[in-house]
């Protein structure tokens, strides 16, 4: 296909087909909205009113479509679209050892329940990530799991920013204007690595979370032959204008054995470190509360059945 630029009335769309042509196309109009699935600017279109003067799709560039597996894990163009990198998880969890797909097996249980066919063949790994919605199904996922963002602007290098440290507020994220993102790099889990994604919602098809969260925690034998924690991430979402990390739950975990004790207080520190206001939109703060705990118990139990 050509590389496209359509003049317009009321805006103009770009359709570049190499990665420089597109970071020249972010400077050039920083005000210019980068666009693939348009599952979220349509709905801000249609329903928000915006408008934006100038598109630029990224949905031909080469480099924003690959998948690469390397030694350390699997690289996501920014522009795939959920129902590509679907297949892709489930082959690497059929072709890979176990161990090392945890996250893989995790994301493909969350992107079942992540909108519909229709959405999910259109909407890209980007988009979702870049919208920074503090319900969105896999950026607790990413974060959890120490997953990195590669981001890039016209004549500078590529920029890798930390999953956890990406979105600083509602729907926004450490990007510059004439940066886009380039690509997710989801790291191979290890021997005792166990992950679990969750989300609860009004309904199981075609909706969207009232709450989620992504947990990680790496075990290991210690030298009583106790099962302790090594290490743990808990990312959380619906819970505040952006998806959280959980620190004093997971700083509280580090180091424990996986028994009751230990449950009962990580659910005690989630409640502190989840505060959410009773003015808050969405409402429903109890229950949105009792899901966060629910969640660790089903993680806490998940892991004590995988360690047993
Ligand atoms: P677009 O609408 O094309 O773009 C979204 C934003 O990302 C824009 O601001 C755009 O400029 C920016 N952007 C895109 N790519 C880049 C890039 N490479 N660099 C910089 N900026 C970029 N989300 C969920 O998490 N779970 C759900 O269950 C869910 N269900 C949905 C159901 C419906 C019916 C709809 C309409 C949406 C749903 N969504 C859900 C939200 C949405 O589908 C996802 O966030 C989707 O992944 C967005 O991708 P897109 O390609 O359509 O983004």
């Amino acid at each position: 296909p050509p590389e496209l630029h359509l003049p317009g009335p009321y805006a103009t769309w770009h359709r570049p087909l190499t990665l420089e042509r597109l970071l020249m196309l972010r400077e050039q109009y920083p005000e210019g909205k980068i666009v693939v699935g348009n599952t979220e600017i349509g709905i801000e279109m249609k329903y928000g009113r915006k408008t934006y003067p100038i598109f630029i799709a990224a949905t031909h560039v080469a480099e924003l479509n690959s998948m690469e597996v390397g030694p350390e894990g699997l690289t996501v163009g920014a522009a795939v679209t959920l129902s590509r990198l679907m297949r892709k998880l489930k082959q690497l969890v059929a072709d890979r050892p176990k161990h090392e797909t945890r996250t893989f097996q995790a994301m493909g249980e969350q992107m079942k329940y992540f909108a519909g066919n229709q959405i999910r063949n259109t909407a890209s790994v980007g988009g979702n990530i870049c919208t920074a919605s503090p319900i969105s199904d896999l950026n607790p996922i990413y974060m959890s799991t120490g997953s990195v963002f590669n981001v890039q602007g016209e004549g500078t290098g590529v920029r890798k920013v930390a999953a956890k440290n990406f979105f600083l507020g509602y729907r926004k994220v450490d990007m510059q204007p004439h940066e886009v993102l380039l690509n997710v790099h989801i790291p191979f889990t290890k021997e005792h690595d166990y992950i679990r994604e969750y989300k609860q919602a009004h309904r199981r098809d075609d909706d969207i979370a009232i709450a989620n969260a992504g947990m990680r925690v790496r075990m290991e034998m210690s030298s009583q032959g106790e099962w302790v924690v090594a290490e743990a991430e808990v990312a959380l979402g619906g819970v505040a204008p952006r998806t959280i990390m959980a620190p004093l739950t997971m700083a509280g975990l580090q180091g424990r054995t996986w028994n009751k004790d230990t449950l009962h207080a990580a659910i005690n520190s989630l409640a502190q470190d989840v505060y959410i206001n009773s003015q808050s939109p969405g409402g429903m703060v109890e229950f949105r509360r009792a899901m966060v705990a629910s969640f660790f118990f089903r993680f806490f139990m998940h892991v004590a059945f995988e360690l047993d």
